[in-house]
């Protein structure tokens, strides 16, 4: 990918058209898409910043997507079945909790038909403040958890610190603003030639009104920074495609890879996040946080997302022991 024109949408899920949307654009189609919520709003957006480089959250459904896959298990690599019935059990708890959680996340496909939200209204006010305050802390955990992931998937030179990841974590920890948007509606944004600042929409900001869930989509996009317009991250994304793959048997590859990556820091930071910053809330409530924005009706993936049923899915098959967290609440 061109580093000038690499343009992301960093989709935190996607679901049903808002009433009234146009089709894609010639824009939109061109655009390299990591995972998160996008509309059309930010289409107009992506025409107008289609000189620069680009990155953005978004979520929006796609002809030919996927719909329903059944995870296979003909994989060597695949989950126990014990282990897969542990992960659906987990999955089952994240949006259960949800529905019972005055902090719930509203689903994303919920947040695509919502009316736009003003940047002054108390709601956009509230998220603006909550993500401005976090993100100090989501960087920390961000570098944190990508020294782990590095080492956990092989990434990191063993002689000694690769300047790759230097070169990400120097990136990361640049990054200080962020930016209520009212057009960028049900997403957030960065754009590569500004790589310092967040572009927040004001709906995903009111849709998200947990700690926990703002920790997730600041890291979420603090990843893409980090992988920045080198590509600085891409063997560990491969990595973490192929292992998500092999135990799903779903297709993680290309920037499916790069958009379940960051979603895996988004959980591993608001996980972390969870553990550092007790509360009397219940464990699963507050883990749930960082995925159940993913508990759609309307399931859809595309060429580079999962869909959000199955992103939850994926990122408990990689990670058992929140699943055994979220089942059994400690
Ligand atoms: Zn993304």
């Amino acid at each position: 990918m061109k580093a000038e024109t690499k343009e992301r949408l960093i989709g935190k899920a996607r679901g049903k058209k808002a009433p009234g949307r146009s089709e894609r654009s010639p824009a939109e189609r061109s655009r390299v898409v990591t995972r998160a919520p996008v509309t059309s709003v930010a289409f107009v957006l992506i025409i107008a910043f289609a000189s620069v480089s680009f990155v953005a959250f978004a979520q929006r459904p796609r002809p030919g997507s996927q719909r329903n896959v059944a995870l296979t298990s003909h994989s060597r690599d695949s989950l126990t079945p014990e282990a897969r019935e542990m992960m659906e059990l987990a999955s089952v708890v994240v949006c259960k909790e949800r529905t019972k959680d005055p902090k719930g996340s509203v689903p994303i496909d919920d947040m695509q038909g919502r009316p736009s939200l003003p940047v002054r209204s108390p709601e956009a006010i509230a998220g603006a403040k909550r993500a401005q305050r976090l993100l100090p802390i989501a960087r920390g955990l961000v570098v944190t958890s990508l020294k782990r992931l590095a080492n956990d998937y092989g990434f990191r030179n063993p002689k000694g610190d690769d300047p790759r990841l230097q070169h990400a974590i120097a990136r990361v920890e640049a990054v200080r603003n962020i930016r209520p948007d009212v057009d960028s509606r049900d997403n957030a944004s960065v754009l590569l030639k500004n790589p310092h600042t967040i572009v927040f929409g004001t709906i995903f900001l009111a849709g998200l009104p947990s700690d926990e869930g703002i920790v997730s989509v600041l890291a979420h996009e603090l990843v893409h920074i980090a992988d920045g317009t080198e590509d600085s991250l891409n063997l560990l994304f491969r990595a973490v495609g192929n292992r998500a793959s092999k135990l799903t048997g779903l297709k993680v590859h290309d920037q499916r890879a790069e958009e379940l990556t960051c979603d895996l820091m988004g959980m591993l930071a608001a996980r972390s996040y969870v553990l550092t910053a007790p509360s009397y809330e219940p464990l699963a409530r507050r883990l749930s946080r960082s995925m159940e924005h993913n508990c759609v009706d309307q399931d859809e993936g595309d060429d580079d997302h999962l869909s959000p049923r199955n992103t939850i899915r994926a990122l408990l098959a990689l990670n058992p022991t929140l699943s055994r967290e979220l089942v059994y609440g400690h």
